[in-house]
């Protein structure tokens, strides 16, 4: 008898697998094994409008409560899945409070784990990471016992927490090692741009910040401490420092790991079967696959785990597409409406439309003429004009876009080649 799909962790990616699965007329059964108890929820309102109180956790479902009965899609939560066993032609997902899950086949969509900061004092209460709906509430609550938050790590989650406990009339310092802000993901002229904006609303940003221990009386963290010895007082501290793929259950299997489970482009992993998809996958470059600079990838957003997910479910219903797509994010920083298209790696050139100054403005990264990708700051009209122009393989020069005329009007004169 056949024991369908299993697939670890019902989250953004995991969630979609299932659903996009169904949708394509899978007709077995389909079980999401997580350890969270809270019904599968989104997570990037966690640090802006469920942080700020906008968004209540119902706010957060994915689905409506029924849809999963409705689907015939078993939800096992509240038990995280401790041991996979290959088993004849699949094998067995085993949690820790003893159940066993059997599968015909098997998706990791089990996500990344926030990175520690391994240094004295880490463990004091009032040091927090981000990534569910428990560190949220938690989080929350401690916003009402402090007037200082000192944010470790000067990356979208962290800014979206420091630009909301701002708002909440906090004093806010952000503390980033590397020289610049979001410097994984943007090219210099954004960063700059956000780390002026962000000191001009009152938030003080220090970079090329080495941390080396945390202060704390009767358990509690009272201050950072930095490499020059200087102390940064602290009521509650935030670390945002990126994360790392969960992979200890694929290498329990003996599947290839490297910065993530590695998939080739119809997301199935080294054993040809077994499947990977969002957060916890390494892929190959699914916008370019000629990028010398980076043939294979991890991206961590809300639109990779939902395409790629949506492309997973073609392999498993037996016509198999290959991952393809444009990648995209957004992030919010109360006022400030930060969407990315593309990818900026290997960027040789900088074009900038509109107005930084009035903080409305569009950064186009090109490789030669070759447009790669773009930020765009309040500028969600640009935004998806880059976007769908990308996704069509459209390319306007540099001196083309130097135009004054509306983005979506110059890609419409392009000649696809
Ligand atoms: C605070 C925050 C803000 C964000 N903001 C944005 C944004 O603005 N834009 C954007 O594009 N992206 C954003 N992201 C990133 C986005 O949410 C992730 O890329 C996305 O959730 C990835 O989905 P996933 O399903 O691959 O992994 P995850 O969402 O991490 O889900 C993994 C799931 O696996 C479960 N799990 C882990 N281990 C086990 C186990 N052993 N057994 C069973 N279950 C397990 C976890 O409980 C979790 O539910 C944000 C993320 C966070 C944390």
């Amino acid at each position: 008898m056949s024991t369908g799909m299993v697939i670890i962790g019902a989250s953004q990616a995991g969630v979609q697998l299932a659903t996009s699965l169904r949708e394509g007329g899978y007709d077995e059964r389909i079980t999401l094994v997580d350890g969270a108890s809270h019904e599968p929820y989104q997570r990037p309102p966690l640090s802006k409008d469920f942080l700020s109180g906008v968004v209540d956790a119902e706010g957060l479902r994915f689905r409506e409560r029924d849809y999963y009965e409705t689907n015939n899609i078993v939800l096992a939560l509240g038990s995280p899945a401790v041991k996979v066993e290959r088993v004849g032609d699949g094998g067995v997902v085993m949690t820790a409070d003893g159940r066993e899950y059997p599968y015909r086949r098997l998706a990791f969509a089990n996500g990344a784990a926030p990175r520690k900061l391994e240094v004295p004092g880490a463990d004091l209460d009032g040091i927090f990471s981000l990534r569910d709906a428990d560190d949220a509430e938690r989080l929350k609550a401690s916003f009402q016992r402090t007037d200082n938050v000192v944010i470790i790590g000067g990356g979208f989650i962290g800014l979206e927490v420091a630009v909301n406990a701002l708002q909440q009339g906090k004093t806010v310092t952000v503390l980033e090692a590397a020289p610049r802000i979001i410097g994984r993901a943007v090219g210099e002229e954004t960063s700059e741009w956000f780390l002026q904006a962000h000191r001009k609303r009152g938030i003080r940003i220090d970079t090329d910040v080495q941390i080396t221990g945390f202060h704390g009386e009767q358990g509690h963290v009272t201050g950072v401490e930095l490499g020059d010895g200087s102390v940064i007082p602290a009521g509650i501290v935030v670390v945002g420092i990126g994360v790392i793929p969960r992979t200890e259950l694929a290498e329990q299997l003996g599947l290839e790991v490297a910065n993530g489970i590695v998939v080739d482009e119809y997301s199935l992993a080294s054993d040809g079967q077994t499947l990977a998809v969002g957060d916890v996958a390494n892929i190959p470059n699914p916008y370019d696959r000629t990028a010398e600079a980076m043939p294979r990838i991890r991206l961590e957003s809300v639109n990779n785990a939902i395409e790629q997910a949506r492309f997973a479910a073609t392999t498993v219903a037996g016509t198999p597409a290959p991952y393809k797509s444009v990648p995209w994010f957004w992030s919010n920083q109360g006022e400030v409406k930060l969407q990315m298209a593309g990818l900026n790696m290997g960027y040789d050139r900088v074009l900038i439309r509109g107005d930084q100054d009035a903080d409305k403005f569009a950064i186009l990264y090109y490789r030669g003429d070759t447009l790669l990708g773009a930020d765009c700051v309040n500028s969600p009209a640009d935004f998806m004009a880059i976007r769908q122009a990308l996704g069509k393989g459209k390319h306007l020069s540099p001196e083309a876009a130097l135009s004054s005329e509306p983005l979506k009007k110059l890609f419409s004169d392009v000649v696809i080649a």
